[in-house]
Protein backbone atom coordinates (compact mmCIF):
# COMPACT_ATOMS: atom_id res chain seq x y z
CA UNK A 1 0.00 0.00 0.00
CA UNK A 2 1.31 2.96 -0.97
CA UNK A 3 2.26 5.92 2.18
CA UNK A 4 -0.68 8.33 2.22
CA UNK A 5 0.95 11.92 2.12
CA UNK A 6 -2.74 14.01 2.76
CA UNK A 7 -3.59 11.35 5.44
CA UNK A 8 0.04 11.99 6.96
CA UNK A 9 -0.37 15.77 6.85
CA UNK A 10 -3.70 15.36 8.91
CA UNK A 11 -2.61 13.55 11.14
CA UNK A 12 0.38 15.37 11.67
CA UNK A 13 -1.98 18.87 11.96
CA UNK A 14 -4.01 17.15 14.11
CA UNK A 15 -1.64 15.91 16.69
CA UNK A 16 -0.04 19.17 16.74
CA UNK A 17 -3.21 21.39 17.75
CA UNK A 18 -4.25 18.76 20.19
CA UNK A 19 -0.54 20.10 21.76
CA UNK A 20 -1.13 23.51 21.23
CA UNK A 21 -4.73 22.86 23.04
CA UNK A 22 -2.72 21.60 26.08
CA UNK A 23 0.00 23.79 26.29
CA UNK A 24 -2.85 26.22 26.32
CA UNK A 25 -4.40 24.72 28.93
CA UNK A 26 -1.69 24.21 30.99
CA UNK A 27 -1.35 20.28 30.26
CA UNK A 28 1.95 18.82 29.85
CA UNK A 29 2.18 17.76 26.48
CA UNK A 30 6.14 16.07 26.94
CA UNK A 31 4.84 13.21 28.98
CA UNK A 32 6.80 10.33 29.67
CA UNK A 33 5.79 7.66 26.57
CA UNK A 34 3.03 4.93 27.72
CA UNK A 35 4.70 2.42 25.83
CA UNK A 36 8.72 2.13 27.63
CA UNK A 37 9.71 0.82 24.26
CA UNK A 38 13.57 -0.67 24.93
CA UNK A 39 13.94 0.20 21.38
CA UNK A 40 17.37 3.01 20.99
CA UNK A 41 19.03 4.01 18.23
CA UNK A 42 21.13 0.95 18.42
CA UNK A 43 18.80 -0.93 17.15
CA UNK A 44 17.28 1.22 14.71
CA UNK A 45 21.21 1.37 13.38
CA UNK A 46 20.88 -2.15 13.36
CA UNK A 47 17.22 -2.62 11.65
CA UNK A 48 19.11 -0.15 8.66
CA UNK A 49 22.07 -2.24 8.80
CA UNK A 50 19.66 -5.83 8.02
CA UNK A 51 17.82 -3.30 5.04
CA UNK A 52 20.63 -2.12 3.17
CA UNK A 53 22.38 -5.55 3.31
CA UNK A 54 20.30 -8.80 2.74
CA UNK A 55 22.91 -11.18 1.87
CA UNK A 56 21.84 -13.02 5.75
CA UNK A 57 17.84 -13.18 5.77
CA UNK A 58 17.74 -16.95 5.20
CA UNK A 59 20.49 -17.53 7.62
CA UNK A 60 18.29 -19.92 10.54
CA UNK A 61 21.24 -20.19 12.11
CA UNK A 62 20.69 -16.59 13.48
CA UNK A 63 17.28 -17.35 14.68
CA UNK A 64 18.64 -20.49 16.64
CA UNK A 65 21.38 -18.34 17.79
CA UNK A 66 18.15 -16.03 19.39
CA UNK A 67 16.39 -18.65 20.48
CA UNK A 68 19.22 -20.15 22.38
CA UNK A 69 19.88 -17.04 24.54
CA UNK A 70 16.34 -16.72 25.15
CA UNK A 71 16.00 -20.26 26.45
CA UNK A 72 19.08 -19.66 28.75
CA UNK A 73 18.40 -16.30 29.80
CA UNK A 74 14.46 -17.59 30.32
CA UNK A 75 15.70 -20.34 32.23
CA UNK A 76 14.17 -22.79 29.82
CA UNK A 77 15.31 -25.75 27.91
CA UNK A 78 13.82 -25.06 24.86
CA UNK A 79 12.32 -21.97 23.10
CA UNK A 80 10.98 -21.50 19.61
CA UNK A 81 10.37 -18.15 18.15
CA UNK A 82 7.33 -16.82 15.81
CA UNK A 83 5.93 -13.39 14.69
CA UNK A 84 3.81 -13.20 17.72
CA UNK A 85 2.98 -14.54 21.06
CA UNK A 86 -0.27 -15.52 19.44
CA UNK A 87 1.30 -17.87 17.37
CA UNK A 88 3.62 -19.60 19.68
CA UNK A 89 0.16 -19.91 21.48
CA UNK A 90 -0.97 -21.67 18.47
CA UNK A 91 2.48 -23.91 18.35
CA UNK A 92 1.43 -25.22 21.73
CA UNK A 93 -1.91 -25.55 21.10
CA UNK A 94 -0.40 -28.24 18.46
CA UNK A 95 2.25 -29.28 20.64
CA UNK A 96 -0.58 -30.34 23.62
CA UNK A 97 -2.39 -32.44 21.03
CA UNK A 98 -5.55 -30.22 21.89
CA UNK A 99 -8.05 -30.88 18.93
CA UNK A 100 -11.53 -29.62 17.62
CA UNK A 101 -13.97 -29.87 20.14
CA UNK A 102 -11.82 -29.58 23.17
CA UNK A 103 -12.15 -26.99 26.20
CA UNK A 104 -9.04 -25.02 27.47
CA UNK A 105 -10.02 -22.23 30.16
CA UNK A 106 -9.01 -18.88 29.46
CA UNK A 107 -9.53 -15.52 32.00
CA UNK A 108 -12.47 -13.40 30.68
CA UNK A 109 -9.71 -10.80 30.52
CA UNK A 110 -7.68 -11.23 27.58
CA UNK A 111 -6.24 -10.36 24.32
CA UNK A 112 -8.34 -11.24 21.27
CA UNK A 113 -5.65 -13.18 19.60
CA UNK A 114 -5.40 -15.55 22.73
CA UNK A 115 -9.04 -16.66 22.39
CA UNK A 116 -8.40 -16.39 18.66
CA UNK A 117 -5.39 -18.41 18.67
CA UNK A 118 -8.12 -20.95 20.05
CA UNK A 119 -10.83 -20.61 17.71
CA UNK A 120 -8.74 -21.22 15.01
CA UNK A 121 -7.86 -24.76 16.43
CA UNK A 122 -11.53 -25.57 16.98
CA UNK A 123 -10.92 -25.40 20.42
CA UNK A 124 -14.19 -23.80 22.03
CA UNK A 125 -12.52 -21.04 24.50
CA UNK A 126 -14.59 -20.95 28.07
CA UNK A 127 -14.10 -17.95 30.31
CA UNK A 128 -13.58 -17.87 33.76
CA UNK A 129 -13.27 -14.84 36.03
CA UNK A 130 -10.44 -13.05 37.28
CA UNK A 131 -9.15 -12.10 40.89
CA UNK A 132 -8.52 -8.39 41.05
CA UNK A 133 -5.28 -8.29 42.82
CA UNK A 134 -2.98 -9.28 40.07
CA UNK A 135 -6.17 -9.34 37.55
CA UNK A 136 -4.73 -13.11 37.06
CA UNK A 137 -7.32 -16.36 37.10
CA UNK A 138 -9.60 -17.07 39.95
CA UNK A 139 -8.99 -20.44 41.09
CA UNK A 140 -11.82 -19.85 43.38
CA UNK A 141 -13.73 -19.69 40.07
CA UNK A 142 -12.71 -22.39 37.88
CA UNK A 143 -14.45 -25.39 39.42
CA UNK A 144 -17.61 -24.47 37.69
CA UNK A 145 -15.85 -24.19 34.39
CA UNK A 146 -14.70 -27.53 34.12
CA UNK A 147 -15.51 -30.41 32.30
CA UNK A 148 -15.17 -33.46 30.56
CA UNK A 149 -14.01 -32.20 27.48
CA UNK A 150 -11.65 -29.42 29.55
CA UNK A 151 -8.39 -30.17 28.30
CA UNK A 152 -5.62 -26.99 29.28
CA UNK A 153 -5.96 -24.12 31.80
CA UNK A 154 -4.61 -21.07 30.38
CA UNK A 155 -3.21 -18.82 32.62
CA UNK A 156 -1.64 -15.46 32.72
CA UNK A 157 0.88 -12.95 34.18
CA UNK A 158 -0.39 -9.57 33.57
CA UNK A 159 1.16 -6.26 33.73
CA UNK A 160 4.20 -7.92 34.75
CA UNK A 161 2.84 -9.13 37.83
CA UNK A 162 3.03 -12.56 39.04
CA UNK A 163 -0.67 -14.17 39.06
CA UNK A 164 -2.45 -14.20 42.42
CA UNK A 165 -3.11 -18.15 42.60
CA UNK A 166 -0.24 -19.14 40.47
CA UNK A 167 0.68 -22.35 42.83
CA UNK A 168 -3.07 -23.29 43.47
CA UNK A 169 -3.86 -23.52 39.56
CA UNK A 170 -0.97 -25.31 38.81
CA UNK A 171 -1.64 -27.95 41.47
CA UNK A 172 -5.19 -27.93 40.28
CA UNK A 173 -4.30 -28.53 36.93
CA UNK A 174 -1.61 -31.30 38.25
CA UNK A 175 -4.20 -33.18 40.10
CA UNK A 176 -6.36 -33.29 37.13
CA UNK A 177 -3.88 -34.39 34.75
CA UNK A 178 -4.07 -31.49 32.10
CA UNK A 179 -1.52 -29.26 30.92
CA UNK A 180 -1.51 -25.56 31.74
CA UNK A 181 -0.23 -23.22 29.33
CA UNK A 182 1.19 -19.66 30.35
CA UNK A 183 0.61 -16.19 29.14
CA UNK A 184 3.55 -14.33 29.88
CA UNK A 185 3.00 -11.70 27.23
CA UNK A 186 3.42 -8.96 29.57
CA UNK A 187 5.64 -10.53 31.94
CA UNK A 188 8.72 -11.44 30.52
CA UNK A 189 11.70 -11.94 33.17
CA UNK A 190 9.13 -11.61 36.03
CA UNK A 191 10.25 -14.67 38.60
CA UNK A 192 8.83 -16.58 41.19
CA UNK A 193 10.52 -18.00 43.94
CA UNK A 194 13.18 -17.36 41.84
CA UNK A 195 12.55 -19.04 38.60
CA UNK A 196 10.99 -17.31 35.34
CA UNK A 197 7.43 -17.10 34.58
CA UNK A 198 6.55 -19.64 32.04
CA UNK A 199 8.70 -22.56 33.28
CA UNK A 200 5.94 -23.98 35.57
CA UNK A 201 3.26 -24.91 33.27
CA UNK A 202 3.63 -27.28 30.77
CA UNK A 203 4.02 -24.20 28.12
CA UNK A 204 4.40 -20.66 28.42
CA UNK A 205 4.86 -18.26 25.29
CA UNK A 206 6.41 -14.49 25.29
CA UNK A 207 5.69 -11.64 23.65
CA UNK A 208 8.25 -9.15 21.50
CA UNK A 209 5.43 -7.03 20.61
CA UNK A 210 6.39 -3.49 20.51
CA UNK A 211 4.53 -2.61 23.90
CA UNK A 212 5.53 -5.54 25.73
CA UNK A 213 8.79 -5.80 27.99
CA UNK A 214 11.05 -6.23 24.89
CA UNK A 215 11.20 -5.61 20.93
CA UNK A 216 11.22 -7.10 17.71
CA UNK A 217 8.35 -4.34 16.42
CA UNK A 218 5.86 -7.77 16.56
CA UNK A 219 7.65 -11.37 17.64
CA UNK A 220 7.07 -14.17 20.19
CA UNK A 221 8.56 -17.50 22.01
CA UNK A 222 6.94 -20.75 23.23
CA UNK A 223 9.42 -22.07 25.82
CA UNK A 224 8.66 -25.69 27.14
CA UNK A 225 10.69 -28.17 29.66
CA UNK A 226 9.68 -31.33 27.93
CA UNK A 227 11.33 -33.21 25.49
CA UNK A 228 8.29 -34.90 23.68
CA UNK A 229 6.55 -30.96 23.71
CA UNK A 230 9.80 -29.89 22.52
CA UNK A 231 9.87 -32.03 19.78
CA UNK A 232 6.30 -31.11 18.52
CA UNK A 233 6.98 -26.95 18.85
CA UNK A 234 9.83 -27.52 16.43
CA UNK A 235 7.93 -29.84 13.89
CA UNK A 236 5.14 -26.76 14.34
CA UNK A 237 7.91 -24.01 13.43
CA UNK A 238 9.23 -26.14 10.50
CA UNK A 239 5.93 -26.12 8.63
CA UNK A 240 5.07 -22.31 9.10
CA UNK A 241 6.00 -20.11 6.78
CA UNK A 242 8.70 -17.21 6.99
CA UNK A 243 7.10 -13.40 6.27
CA UNK A 244 7.53 -12.59 2.39
CA UNK A 245 10.34 -10.28 1.65
CA UNK A 246 7.92 -6.81 1.98
CA UNK A 247 6.59 -8.37 5.15
CA UNK A 248 10.39 -8.47 7.02
CA UNK A 249 11.14 -4.89 5.37
CA UNK A 250 7.85 -3.18 6.65
CA UNK A 251 8.89 -4.40 10.05
CA UNK A 252 12.94 -3.35 9.84
CA UNK A 253 11.32 0.03 9.24
CA UNK A 254 9.06 -0.29 12.15
CA UNK A 255 11.89 -0.89 14.53
CA UNK A 256 13.37 2.42 12.88
CA UNK A 257 10.05 4.56 13.45
CA UNK A 258 9.45 2.67 17.01
CA UNK A 259 12.74 4.51 18.23
CA UNK A 260 11.34 8.06 17.09
CA UNK A 261 7.85 7.11 18.27
CA UNK A 262 9.12 6.04 21.67
CA UNK A 263 12.43 7.48 22.42
CA UNK A 264 13.49 10.20 20.41
CA UNK A 265 13.33 12.96 23.12
CA UNK A 266 11.81 15.13 20.36
CA UNK A 267 9.36 12.47 19.24
CA UNK A 268 6.51 14.74 20.72
CA UNK A 269 6.56 16.75 17.28
CA UNK A 270 9.37 14.49 15.61
CA UNK A 271 6.75 11.19 14.58
CA UNK A 272 4.63 12.24 11.87
CA UNK A 273 7.39 14.55 10.22
CA UNK A 274 10.01 11.06 10.39
CA UNK A 275 6.78 9.01 8.69
CA UNK A 276 6.72 11.18 6.14
CA UNK A 277 10.46 11.61 5.43
CA UNK A 278 10.26 8.13 4.79
CA UNK A 279 6.70 7.74 3.35
CA UNK A 280 6.90 4.70 6.03
CA UNK A 281 3.96 3.86 8.54
CA UNK A 282 4.84 1.14 11.38
CA UNK A 283 2.90 -1.88 11.14
CA UNK A 284 0.02 -2.68 13.18
CA UNK A 285 0.81 -5.74 15.61
CA UNK A 286 -3.48 -6.91 15.64
CA UNK A 287 -5.00 -6.31 12.11
CA UNK A 288 -9.02 -5.39 11.84
CA UNK A 289 -9.71 -8.96 10.44
CA UNK A 290 -8.34 -10.15 13.60
CA UNK A 291 -10.04 -7.74 16.24
CA UNK A 292 -13.27 -8.79 14.24
CA UNK A 293 -12.17 -13.09 15.13
CA UNK A 294 -11.13 -13.71 11.73
CA UNK A 295 -7.95 -15.65 10.81
CA UNK A 296 -5.56 -13.17 8.91
CA UNK A 297 -4.12 -14.13 5.69
CA UNK A 298 -0.52 -14.22 7.16
CA UNK A 299 -1.42 -16.22 9.99
CA UNK A 300 1.60 -18.59 11.72
CA UNK A 301 4.37 -16.97 10.49
CA UNK A 302 7.98 -18.29 12.27
CA UNK A 303 10.34 -15.81 12.74
CA UNK A 304 13.71 -14.91 10.01
CA UNK A 305 16.81 -14.21 10.55
CA UNK A 306 16.66 -10.19 10.31
CA UNK A 307 13.61 -10.24 13.15
CA UNK A 308 16.06 -12.80 15.16
CA UNK A 309 19.13 -10.18 15.27
CA UNK A 310 17.12 -7.52 16.61
CA UNK A 311 15.59 -9.89 19.23
CA UNK A 312 19.58 -10.93 20.00
CA UNK A 313 20.30 -7.11 20.36
CA UNK A 314 17.40 -6.83 23.07
CA UNK A 315 18.09 -9.31 25.18
CA UNK A 316 21.49 -7.47 25.55
CA UNK A 317 19.42 -4.77 27.41
CA UNK A 318 16.55 -6.60 29.04
CA UNK A 319 17.35 -6.73 32.20
CA UNK A 320 18.24 -3.16 32.56
CA UNK A 321 15.05 -2.11 31.94
CA UNK A 322 13.11 -4.53 33.80
CA UNK A 323 15.54 -2.68 36.93
CA UNK A 324 14.52 0.32 35.30
CA UNK A 325 10.43 -0.88 35.45
CA UNK A 326 11.28 -2.09 38.91
CA UNK A 327 12.35 1.48 39.91
CA UNK A 328 9.27 3.27 38.46
CA UNK A 329 6.66 1.32 40.59
CA UNK A 330 7.39 3.06 43.90
CA UNK A 331 6.31 6.43 42.77
CA UNK A 332 2.69 4.76 42.03
CA UNK A 333 2.59 2.92 45.48
CA UNK A 334 3.24 5.79 47.06
CA UNK A 335 0.30 7.92 45.03
CA UNK A 336 -1.96 4.92 45.83
CA UNK A 337 -0.98 5.04 49.81
CA UNK A 338 -1.83 8.94 49.52
CA UNK A 339 -4.90 8.48 47.41
CA UNK A 340 -5.89 5.94 49.40
CA UNK A 341 -6.32 3.44 46.04
CA UNK A 342 -5.49 -0.09 46.30
CA UNK A 343 -1.67 -1.33 45.16
CA UNK A 344 -1.78 -4.05 43.04
CA UNK A 345 -0.31 -7.57 44.37
CA UNK A 346 3.00 -8.50 44.81
CA UNK A 347 2.87 -11.72 45.78
CA UNK A 348 5.24 -13.51 48.45
CA UNK A 349 8.63 -14.97 46.80
CA UNK A 350 7.86 -12.81 43.70
CA UNK A 351 9.54 -9.91 41.69
CA UNK A 352 7.34 -8.43 39.13
CA UNK A 353 8.42 -6.79 36.02
CA UNK A 354 5.99 -3.66 35.92
CA UNK A 355 5.37 -3.24 32.57
CA UNK A 356 2.66 -0.69 33.66
CA UNK A 357 1.04 -0.31 36.69
CA UNK A 358 -2.51 -1.27 37.29
CA UNK A 359 -4.76 0.57 39.57
CA UNK A 360 -8.70 0.58 39.46
CA UNK A 361 -10.56 3.89 39.46
CA UNK A 362 -13.83 5.49 39.22
CA UNK A 363 -15.85 4.10 36.24
CA UNK A 364 -15.70 7.78 34.60
CA UNK A 365 -11.98 8.12 35.36
CA UNK A 366 -11.05 5.05 32.75
CA UNK A 367 -12.86 7.19 29.81
CA UNK A 368 -11.58 10.68 30.81
CA UNK A 369 -8.25 11.16 29.00
CA UNK A 370 -7.08 14.50 30.64
CA UNK A 371 -7.22 13.56 34.45
CA UNK A 372 -4.08 11.55 34.91
CA UNK A 373 -2.10 14.16 32.64
CA UNK A 374 -3.89 17.19 34.72
CA UNK A 375 -3.47 15.38 38.28
CA UNK A 376 -0.22 13.34 37.38
CA UNK A 377 1.21 14.69 34.11
CA UNK A 378 1.04 11.55 32.39
CA UNK A 379 -1.07 9.68 30.00
CA UNK A 380 -2.77 6.48 31.21
CA UNK A 381 -3.34 3.52 29.07
CA UNK A 382 -6.14 1.75 29.24
CA UNK A 383 -5.73 -2.48 29.32
CA UNK A 384 -8.46 -3.84 28.84
CA UNK A 385 -11.05 -2.00 26.98
CA UNK A 386 -12.91 -5.11 27.18
CA UNK A 387 -13.32 -8.98 27.91
CA UNK A 388 -11.44 -9.63 24.60
CA UNK A 389 -9.28 -6.07 24.29
CA UNK A 390 -9.21 -4.47 21.69
CA UNK A 391 -12.41 -5.82 20.75
CA UNK A 392 -15.40 -3.96 21.96
CA UNK A 393 -16.61 -7.86 22.79
CA UNK A 394 -17.92 -8.93 26.39
CA UNK A 395 -18.17 -11.60 28.09
CA UNK A 396 -21.02 -12.65 30.43
CA UNK A 397 -20.61 -14.62 33.73
CA UNK A 398 -17.27 -12.71 34.87
CA UNK A 399 -18.32 -10.02 36.92
CA UNK A 400 -14.54 -9.09 38.22
CA UNK A 401 -13.34 -9.02 35.04
CA UNK A 402 -16.01 -6.69 33.86
CA UNK A 403 -15.08 -4.62 36.47
CA UNK A 404 -11.66 -4.54 35.51
CA UNK A 405 -12.61 -3.26 32.28
CA UNK A 406 -15.03 -0.42 33.24
CA UNK A 407 -12.49 0.27 36.38
CA UNK A 408 -8.74 -0.56 35.51
CA UNK A 409 -6.19 2.03 34.06
CA UNK A 410 -2.53 0.79 33.73
CA UNK A 411 0.05 3.95 35.13
CA UNK A 412 3.27 4.27 32.45
CA UNK A 413 6.51 2.94 33.83
CA UNK A 414 9.34 4.49 32.54
CA UNK A 415 12.64 2.94 31.52
CA UNK A 416 14.56 6.07 31.30
C1 LIG B 1 0.19 -8.99 23.71
C2 LIG B 1 -0.45 -10.12 24.38
C3 LIG B 1 -0.62 -11.33 23.73
C4 LIG B 1 -0.26 -11.57 22.29
O1 LIG B 1 1.09 -11.37 22.02
P1 LIG B 1 1.50 -10.95 20.51
O2 LIG B 1 2.97 -11.03 20.48
O3 LIG B 1 0.98 -9.58 20.30
O4 LIG B 1 0.85 -11.93 19.60
C5 LIG B 1 -1.20 -12.37 24.44
N1 LIG B 1 -1.58 -12.21 25.72
C6 LIG B 1 -1.44 -11.06 26.37
C7 LIG B 1 -1.87 -10.95 27.80
C8 LIG B 1 -0.88 -9.97 25.74
O5 LIG B 1 -0.74 -8.81 26.38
Amino acid sequence: MAFNYPYALARCAYRQTRNIGRLMAGLPVRTPPLIASTVGEDDAELAIRWLKDRRQWNEEGIVREYEKAFAQWNGSKRAFSFMGGRIALSASISALGLKPGDEVIVPGYTCVVVANALIFAGIQPVFCDIELDTYGLDVSRIEGKMSAATKAILIHHLYGLVCRDYEKLLSLASSRGIPIIEDCAQSTGATFKGIKVGNRGSCGFYSSEHSKIFSTVQGGMAVTGDEQLAIKLEEFQRKAPFPNEKRTEDLLWSMVLDFRRYCDPSRWWRTEVEEMAHGRRPLESTTSAEIQGLRPVNWGERMPAPIAALGLNQLKKIDRFNEARRGAAPQWDSWCNKTGNNKPLVIAESKPVFLRYPVMVKPGQKTSHSWTLRALGIEAGVWFISNLHPSHRNIEGCPAANEAVHRCINLPCPIR
